[in-house]
């Protein structure tokens, strides 16, 4: 069956690398047609500043992979990412990075390591919702969505199971970050029930990434948000002993893309050393995806005798272990002559699943209460208390001013002098008939309309709101942090 992929050859190293690959998927006979565009540096220097042109992304939409060359993005403000404008438009939820241990024969602290990280790859603080609110403060926001949490963890276990492995571990930070992280660890915990044959655990991002440095051996499969995934699959890839070798598959419904993880490399470009190991290993995981897996792994096992043979590209080349330093197009002629072989000492691979599973969100029914708003307003002259008179007089009573906080800290009533305070203050208001204990609070309804007078008063008082967040109970339970 002949297939038509999309092949984007990058820039610095990337023609190098990407050219070697499409050689030896043809001598293993793929059945692989390519249809090429430009992305990357050209584009950007073009005045084009996500760095594909708007006709690519037909080829990329008609195409259901995208076998993607590393980029150069220039220097400076203005340019997008590509691969997050890519990941966010064509829906690749699920980053896949499988990071393997190829000892004696690539130098590695961690021999018997073999992990991959599945990363959370289009929300949390990569949604790019960013704002300078007042002289003193910037914010972030860090998006989750239910279904995008529940996306990217069916697919880890999913990609657990159906690839052998043995256990799922989710990285979170749900003891500060309660209602985000809290939720993606509750998913976890509920959607890993119906996967009893798999060993779960959740660890604290902190403390797991330290263990995933210092154990690899530990961890199978990691599932876990889209920065903390960004960083720990730099340091599980880093383990291995050269980002030359690794590869990462970026999932979507109808849509994947497949590329190495390393950059451009234009230290080496031009040169014809690059090692292009990470760029197959991609197109190999690219291979299992489009159901070859056959040929995935009559691809990956020749790479591996052709490194058991110590035919090395430079970056992993070492003396006494390693025959012969190999150039880019020298080593792709060597694993293109060991098709058909096994290696001998490394584990020969099996490449089974990858396919995404059929995912639909149910969407739970839940009764949503308004009780409350957030308030931020820029005052930079105010003490807590001047402020708290100036907003109690303002309101007048239409809702009930709760508490303020500077930068989360709460320094209204009751706060400590010690407490660094900005300009930039969150006012907490709620129903006039909240019951307000120091413990326990009861939030009452209020309707919109309540707020928008509240909003009025206080600009009458020439109080500067900033913006402001709607408090919500789901069900009766609090949908915001104390
Ligand atoms: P890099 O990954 O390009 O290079 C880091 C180091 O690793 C360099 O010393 C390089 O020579 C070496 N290296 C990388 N790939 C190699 C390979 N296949 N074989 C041998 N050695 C290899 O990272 P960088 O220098 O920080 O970034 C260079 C450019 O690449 C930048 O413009 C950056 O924005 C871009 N970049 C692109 C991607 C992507 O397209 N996915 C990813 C990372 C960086």
């Amino acid at each position: 069956m002949n297939r038509t992929i999309t092949v984007a050859k990058g820039d610095g190293i990337g023609p190098e690398v990407t050219d070697a690959v499409l050689r030896i998927l043809d001598a293993a006979e793929c059945g692989l047609t390519y249809e090429n565009i430009e992305v990357g540096e050209k584009v950007y220097l073009s005045g084009n500043s996500s760095g594909i042109p708007a006709g690519s992304w037909s080829s990329l939409r008609r195409n259901p992979v995208f076998l993607k060359g590393p980029i150069t993005t220039p220097q400076g403000s203005g340019y997008k990412s590509l691969n997050v404008t890519i990941r966010k438009t064509l829906g690749l939820y699920a980053n896949v990075r499988p990071c393997r241990s190829y000892h004696p024969f690539v130098r590695t602290q961690h021999p018997g390591m073999d992990v991959v990280v599945v990363r959370e790859n289009e929300e949390d603080l990569y949604a790019g919702i960013e704002h300078r609110q007042t002289t003193d403060v910037y914010q972030c926001l860090k998006v989750l969505s239910l279904p995008g949490t529940e996306k990217i963890i069916r697919y880890a276990f999913e990609y657990a199971r159906s690839n052998g492995r043995k256990k799922v571990t989710c990285l979170v930070k749900d003891n500060i970050m309660k209602l985000t992280d809290g939720m993606f660890a509750d998913t976890f915990r509920r959607l890993g029930k119906e996967y009893p044959g798999l060993q779960q655990e959740i660890q604290i991002i902190d403390i797991g990434t330290a263990r995933v440095a210092t154990r690899p051996d530990r961890y199978d499969v990691i599932v876990t948000l889209n920065l903390y995934g960004d960083i720990i699959s730099d340091v599980t890839a880093e383990l291995t002993g050269s980002v030359g070798m690794a590869g990462s598959a970026n999932i979507g419904d109808r849509i994947s893309m497949f590329e190495a993880i390393h950059g451009s490399a234009p230290d080496i470009a031009g040169k014809g050393i690059a090692n292009p190991s990470a760029m197959l290993n991609a197109a190999c995981m690219m291979l299992v995806h489009l159901g070859l897996s056959d040929k995935a792994e009559a691809i990956q096992n020749a790479w591996l005798c052709a490194l058991e043979d110590g035919l090395h590209p430079s970056d992993v080349f070492q003396e006494g272990v390693s025959k012969k330093r190999m150039g880019t197009s020298e080593f792709a002629d060597a694993v293109v002559a060991r098709l058909g072989k096994n290696p001998q000492q490394l584990k020969s691979v099996e490449m089974k699943g990858g396919a995404a599973p059929a995912y639909r969100y149910v969407r739970p029914q839940v009764k949503r209460e308004l009780c409350g708003v957030d308030v931020f307003v820029c005052d930079p002259v105010s003490t807590p208390d001047e402020l708290a008179d100036r907003l109690l007089k303002a309101s007048r009573g239409m809702l009930k001013l709760k508490l303020i906080t500077n930068r989360g800290v709460k320094v209204w009533p009751q706060g400590f002098p010690e407490t660094f305070c900005t300009d930039h203050w969150r006012c907490r208001f709620v129903g006039p008939d909240a019951v307000i204990g120091m413990e326990k609070a009861t939030y009452m309804p209020i309707g919109h309309r309540q707020i928008h007078q509240l909003l009025h008063l206080l600009t009458e008082a020439h109080i500067d709101t900033v913006k402001t967040e709607n408090l919500y109970l789901f069900d009766g339970v609090r949908g915001f942090s104390l």
